[in-house]
């Protein structure tokens, strides 16, 4: 332990008294399903502060996305989504590869086939190594598992290191994009959360609440008896796992404890080292438009001897949570994802809803209303692809080429097809679908809907049970104005 008078992290110190201000929508777990969609999505569009972080980001998508592919990096674009579909097509192949290179590296790997089970190895591994704290970088797998309230309640202290992770736990909230988590958060509040921490007002100053956070957690990397980190890529030919970050954390946390456990979900393998030489920066370039990351960490097994730093014990844990039913199935290549949020940055949707707890699920943004439903434990989440406008940006952004707004759609129809209830709205669509494809009795219905704006009023029209949903959150277009388009057009003919 660290030694602090409360016997917490210095980190740490002072978390309980801002623990009572979290929104409930915004928790780090609750049960799954608890908490309906369209509920989780209203709170997070009323969020205080919501307006502003949609206008950050929308701002921030204009600067990464707005220049679109350069020809080189549509080449390196094109070089990064055949190797991740190289690796799909033998996903097992390469992982029995990998874990045989990272033992004889010297390492441990465990495969979880549940996020139980990846929280019963690690709890494990804690206890066989006598671990009272530990220190974590960045790993949206360990989200997954839930794992620090779970280590938590086995009686470690863990400690998140990455910046954005650091202030998310402060505010014991749980992170709202893939690679900036806390993205919702404005610099203001960002200085409350470190003035309750620190137990007196902090300068509302960048630079100066960085080297506080610095200051903080550099004791808890020299006195943590276990580092817990992702991994970025695992290269099946030499066992290398690789991490890539800008504050140096990782590296920390992979060098200075005794034990480190390296956590990934099964398609972060890659079938050679030198692949990343196209993954680095194509991942840097899609997420921040980076060259490369500041700091490349790559560990391939545990201090040798004769080696200055590293850890004893290396340990890797696999998780599958589902994902190996995916190949060979239509969904097969939401497992290309390098996770670099560049989707949810680019969607409009998690823009308007100010980062991602509106949907409820680890993953925000078109990724997570991809895969979350995808997962083992996915089943509540099967409304997620719902929440996109299916504009397709999130495909012109993805550095793998991944086509989520096909997948969106199919996902659509699956819920729609086990649903209940589902056989009457397929029979409802295939009606409107026969209407509407042919010309007369669609300027019948649409004539027939004008005259009943004009007869009822906006307002009656709306409770309809059609339109009572729509107008819930929206006006309806206004109706006598249909038609105008034609005109407009005829008249540029
Ligand atoms: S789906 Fe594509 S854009 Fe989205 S996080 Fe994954 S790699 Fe990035």
């Amino acid at each position: 332990m660290s030694g602090t008078p409360h016997g917490r992290s210095r980190a740490l110190n002072g978390r309980e008294r801002v623990r009572p201000r979290r929104p409930e929508w915004a928790a780090p777990e609750y049960p799954p399903g608890a908490i309906p969609l369209p509920v989780l999505a209203a709170g997070a569009l009323s969020a205080p502060g919501s307006a502003q972080t949609t206008e950050r980001l929308v701002g921030l998508d204009r600067e990464l996305n707005g220049p679109g592919w350069s020809p080189e990096m549509a080449e390196l674009r094109e070089r990064g989504a055949a190797i991740r579909r190289e690796t799909l097509a033998d996903l097992e192949g390469y992982l029995a590869q990998l874990t045989g290179r990272v033992e004889a590296n010297g390492g441990v790997v465990h495969r979880a086939a549940t996020p139980a089970d990846g929280r019963a190895i690690i709890a494990g591994i804690a206890r066989d190594n006598g671990v009272s704290m530990v220190v974590k970088s960045k790993s949206m797998a360990t989200e997954e598992l839930h794992l620090n309230r779970h280590l938590e309640e086995e009686g470690i202290e863990v400690v998140e290191t990455d910046l954005g992770e650091y202030i998310v736990q402060l505010a014991d909230e749980r992170p709202s994009h893939i690679i900036a988590p806390a993205v919702h958060k404005a610099q203001a509040d960002v200085t409350e959360l470190f003035g309750q921490a620190a137990g007196e007002p902090v300068a509302d100053d960048p630079n100066a609440l960085a080297s506080l956070a610095r200051d903080r957690l550099r004791e808890d990397f020299r006195t943590a008896d276990m580092g817990i980190s992702g991994v970025n890529f695992a290269a099946a030919d030499t066992g290398t796992l690789t991490l890539m970050t800008n504050e140096g954390n990782g590296r920390m946390v992979t060098s200075q404890p005794r034990v480190h456990v390296a956590v990934m979900p099964v398609e972060k393998v890659i079938p050679r080292f030198t692949d990343l030489a196209t993954l680095l920066p194509l991942l840097a370039h899609a997420a921040s438009k980076q060259t490369l990351t500041v700091y490349q960490t790559m560990v391939t097994g545990p201090r040798r001897e004769g080696e200055a730093d590293g850890p004893e014990r290396l340990h890797l844990v696999i998780l599958d949570n589902g994902r190996t039913r995916l190949p060979g199935t239509r969904y097969e290549e939401v497992l290309a994802c390098i996770r670099c949020g560049a989707c949810q940055g680019a969607c409009p949707v998690y823009r308007t809803m100010g980062g991602g707890h509106g949907y409820g699920a680890v993953y925000g943004g078109p990724i997570g209303a991809v895969l979350s439903p995808l997962l083992a434990d996915g089943a509540q989440h099967r409304q997620l692809p719902f929440l996109s406008s299916l504009c397709g940006k999130c495909y012109d952004v993805c550095p793998v080429k991944i086509p989520l707004p096909d997948m969106l759609v199919d996902l659509r129809a699956d819920y729609e097809r086990d649903r209940r209830g589902g056989r009457a709205a397929r029979l409802a669509w295939r009606a409107w679908a026969a209407a509407w494809t042919r010309p007369l009795v669609y300027r019948m219905s649409l004539r027939a809907v004008r005259a009943a704006d004009r007869i009822l009023g906006q307002r009656l029209l709306s409770r309809f049970p059609g339109a009572r949903v729509w107008t819930r959150t929206r006006a309806l277009p206004p109706l006598r104005r249909v038609g105008a388009f034609r005109a407009w057009r005829r008249k540029r003919a």
